[in-house]
């Protein structure tokens, strides 16, 4: 059991009883539409979870890396889509209190964060975070969205596309290049306000099985950005988004984790009820089986994230062990969400079950914040590769 502060419990409490409302509610029939979610990204923030890690001092609760990453597991277990939107919205509040406030910041940035983090928290408006372009996925460094200083600020063109919540977030923190051809070095992060002249909303990813992530793409043309949302200048953006992507590999790890727990759950229950050949499918011994190796491996990855949280907490080098948590637990989910449907037979594949949406979002979270090749190559480069 982890030593939970009392705020920490009661933030999980909050995500085990907006879990609980998830589940009854949407299932199935999840609306795609920006209302639908915009509504329950409110009900997370009447609980506090759109600010878990956001300090205090700006409302809200400060709570550890780990506190985030359980909550993320228990939101995935109802839907993986509807964690991912909460937890991205969450990090640019987060990211706009820790770097836009405090000694080092520009003039007038702590006055937007002002404007900004109670709007935020509310979820009276939505964040997400742009890296990815049609032509630049794995390859952060090779955008080419590019931001171009002038007299007002700075000038933005370009296209991102994949991005959790851009099918109706407010405020979207874009990375861009600043210098061409400088490749990690010239990339900034700004914030960018969807309701501007200059953003154009295009390229919805249309699946049922997602739809609570919320996905699309924009387009900027000549958009502009004031001096004062330029939030990871050039020089600093890049360092602070792997850092941040650390985190996120963990969290997602955690996810993947909460829909095979979620679905063992459901398969066990039904093991027992569903009879064929005069008994129930629990007893006979190869359906078993497969339900007691998906316990093992959710085992082995729960504890794998667990010592990645507690590195993040205590700031000890994770760029591997985030990247080990992310790939054990990605495989471990697109193999048993697979798996325990399969145990279901037939009825596994019905919408009123969880199974096709755990297995679209174990596969989606094979790709976010790096795909499973690129865990790879960085666990191989990794001075630990053999303890
Ligand atoms: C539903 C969804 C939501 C997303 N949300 C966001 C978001 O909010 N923000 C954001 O910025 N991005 C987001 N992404 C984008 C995600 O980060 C990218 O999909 C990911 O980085 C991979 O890029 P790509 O899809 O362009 O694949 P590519 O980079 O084109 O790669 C294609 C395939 O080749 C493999 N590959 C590439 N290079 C190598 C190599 N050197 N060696 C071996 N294999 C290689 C990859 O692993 C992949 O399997 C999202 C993606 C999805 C599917």
């Amino acid at each position: 059991m982890e030593n939970w502060s009392p705020q920490e419990r009661l933030l999980i409490d909050h995500a085990t009883e907006l879990a609980s409302i998830l589940r009854g509610s949407l299932a199935a029939n999840w609306c795609a539409s920006g209302e639908s979610a915009r509504h329950y990204l409110k009900l997370a923030a009447e609980r506090g979870l759109t600010g878990i890690e956001v300090p205090q001092a700006w409302g809200g609760s400060q709570a550890s890396f780990s506190c985030k990453a359980a909550i993320a597991e228990i939101l995935a277990g109802a839907d993986f889509g509807f964690a991912m939107s909460l937890i991205n919205t969450h990090n640019v509040a987060n990211n706009i209190a820790r770097w836009m406030s405090g000694p080092g910041t520009r003039v007038g940035q702590a006055e937007l964060a002002d404007e900004l983090l109670p709007k935020l928290l509310s979820a009276e408006i939505v964040a997400c975070t742009a890296l990815t372009e049609p032509q630049a996925g794995s390859d952060f460094s090779a955008i080419s969205t590019l931001a171009t200083k002038v007299d007002s600020g700075w000038k933005i063109d370009g296209e991102k596309s994949w991005i959790i919540n851009a099918q109706y977030a407010d405020l979207i923190l874009v990375y861009a290049q600043t210098l061409p051809q400088s490749g990690a070095a010239g990339i900034a992060g700004i914030l960018v306000d969807a309701r501007r002249e200059g953003f154009e909303r295009c390229d919805n990813f249309p699946s049922t099985a997602a739809a609570s992530l919320g996905t699309g793409g924009f387009k900027l043309n000549g958009y502009v950005a004031t001096p004062v949302e330029m939030m990871h200048p050039a020089g600093t953006a890049f360092k602070r988004a792997l850092q941040s992507i650390n985190g996120a590999r963990i969290y997602v790890a955690a996810m993947c984790c909460g829909m095979v727990a979620d679905c063992l759950r459901i398969a066990t229950d039904y093991g027992g009820r569903r009879t064929t050949f005069g008994v129930p499918l629990n007893e006979h011994q190869g359906w078993r089986w497969r339900i007691a190796e998906a316990a093992v491996d959710l085992e082995a990855a729960t504890q794998l994230v667990r010592a990645a949280c507690k590195a993040m907490d205590r700031d000890l080098p994770v760029v591997a062990l985030a990247a080990k948590a992310k790939v054990f637990a990605t495989r471990m989910a697109e193999r048993h969400t697979a798996a325990m449907l399969h145990a279901m037979g037939a009825h596994g594949l019905r919408d009123e079950y969880p199974f096709v949406r755990h297995m679209t979002g174990a596969q989606i979270a094979s790709f976010t914040d790096g795909s499973t090749e690129m865990m790879l190559e960085r666990i191989f480069k990794d001075e630990t590769l053999v303890r």
